[in-house]
């Protein structure tokens, strides 16, 4: 046995070989010639999975949560109005981030596993002047899928800023930053994008950048003001010398290697890999009789499945016997049904050998629960769908 387990929890997942070798080579100086022109590509290299030719990437050291905390700390000033759109627990987040740096919110919530309407957001952007909404493209702690593009287009037309919690979703689903709009779109490493947990990525518009350069008071954040952090990455694109705090060096080398990867896969293809996949991976879970979070296909996920246990069956001993087939799953996140459901992550390199894993280790453990269900019946109907993929 060669003690292999499969990670398939919604981030950090399973990493490309050739990207965790990068992180092992000896690490240069953040000054290096050759180092400096990974981070320059890296950076260039993001624009076009972001699809934003002209979008400021940054690339910091830290979490999603930093990226996030980044975009309210530059954006938002004392009394500024935000409508936080939101479909689970990171829009909870994405309201107190933006709360601490004195933003007035509204909170429009979603029903558990639906979408807020494009009709109930316009309906907040007309009442009031907001000077920025928050989307979560993919709530990772209900698997629920936003569609950002009408909601951008609204944006505009009621000149609010648009900021994308793009953490389970960049490399993953659809994005277009240009063309759809979007003021900010955001990830951390360790999702879809690929890399190892460790650094904050985030590319805003030319509007956004205007906007915080029109700011009335300083950043209140010192480490994520993009006062400190914009000379460098100008720096590093335009292959200069530079320095503010020391970049995560090996994670950078790691990060240019997957958006490599991205970049000869395909964003296209890859966006379609990921939506073959999960469609397929959830009529494999549904035909054990498990009920899915998001309420119906259009809003499910394409880079995680959030499923509620059969009724019966104990939560985290059925984990604990998926671990024992050497599959890693996640459990609930949402307090309010945390013990109820659980989430698997298929994003990145997600392929259908470890999605036919997963399903396999899923219904061993079932069994072994008690749950009536035919053996193979989830890989049947997986492979029965991925055999019509459509895209
Ligand atoms: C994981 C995640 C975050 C937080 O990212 P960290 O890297 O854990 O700080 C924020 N938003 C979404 C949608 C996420 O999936």
């Amino acid at each position: 046995m060669k003690g292999r387990k499969l990670l398939m929890i919604p981030g950090p997942i399973e990493f490309e070989p050739e990207v965790l070798q990068a992180m092992g080579i000896p690490t240069n100086s953040h000054v290096a010639p050759d180092f400096i022109e990974i981070f320059g590509n890296s950076l260039e290299l993001m624009r076009e999975v972001w699809k934003s030719p002209t979008g400021q990437p940054f690339i910091v050291a830290g979490s999603g949560t930093l990226a996030m905390d980044m975009a309210a700390a530059n954006l938002i000033e004392q009394g500024d109005r935000v409508l936080v759109i939101s479909t689970g627990y990171f829009g909870q987040r994405f309201r107190d981030i933006m709360e601490r740096y004195g933003a007035k919110t509204t909170f429009l919530e979603a029903p558990l596993g639906e979408v807020v309407s494009p009709e109930g957001i316009e309906k907040e952007l007309k009442s009031q002047q907001y000077k920025a909404l928050t989307i979560t493209h993919v709530d990772t702690s209900t698997g629920v899928l936003v569609d950002p593009e009408p909601i951008a287009k609204l944006a505009r037309k009621y000149n609010t800023l648009s900021i994308l919690d793009g953490v389970c979703s960049v490399a993953g689903e659809k994005i277009n930053q240009e063309e759809w709009g979007l003021d900010v779109v955001l990830t951390g490493s360790q999702k879809a994008i690929g890399v190892p947990p460790g650094l904050a990525l985030l590319v805003a518009s030319p509007k956004a950048m205007h906007v915080w350069k029109n700011r009335k008071s300083p950043v209140a954040n010192y480490y994520a003001d993009w006062n400190n952090w914009l000379p460098i990455m100008k720096a590093y694109e335009e292959r200069r010398p530079s320095y503010f705090g020391t970049p995560a060096v090996n994670l950078i080398v790691a990060l240019e290697t997957s958006l490599k990867i991205i970049a000869v896969e395909g964003i296209e293809k890859r966006v379609n890999r990921h939506f073959n996949l999960a469609k397929a991976f959830r009529a494999g879970i549904s035909s054990l009789n498990l009920e899915i979070l998001p309420k119906s296909d259009e809003v499910a996920a394409n880079t995680l499945t959030a499923a509620y246990y059969p009724s019966g069956i104990e939560g985290a001993a059925l984990l604990s016997k998926i671990a024992q087939s050497e599959v890693v799953l996640a459990g609930g996140l949402l307090p309010e049904i945390k013990t109820k459901y659980f989430r698997i992550g298929h994003m990145g390199s997600v392929s259908a050998n470890d999605l036919l894993a997963v399903l396999g280790a899923l219904e061993l453990a079932l069994l072994k629960s008690g749950h009536q269900i035919e053996p193979g019946k989830s890989l049947q109907a997986f492979q029965q769908q991925l055999l019509k993929s459509d895209r």
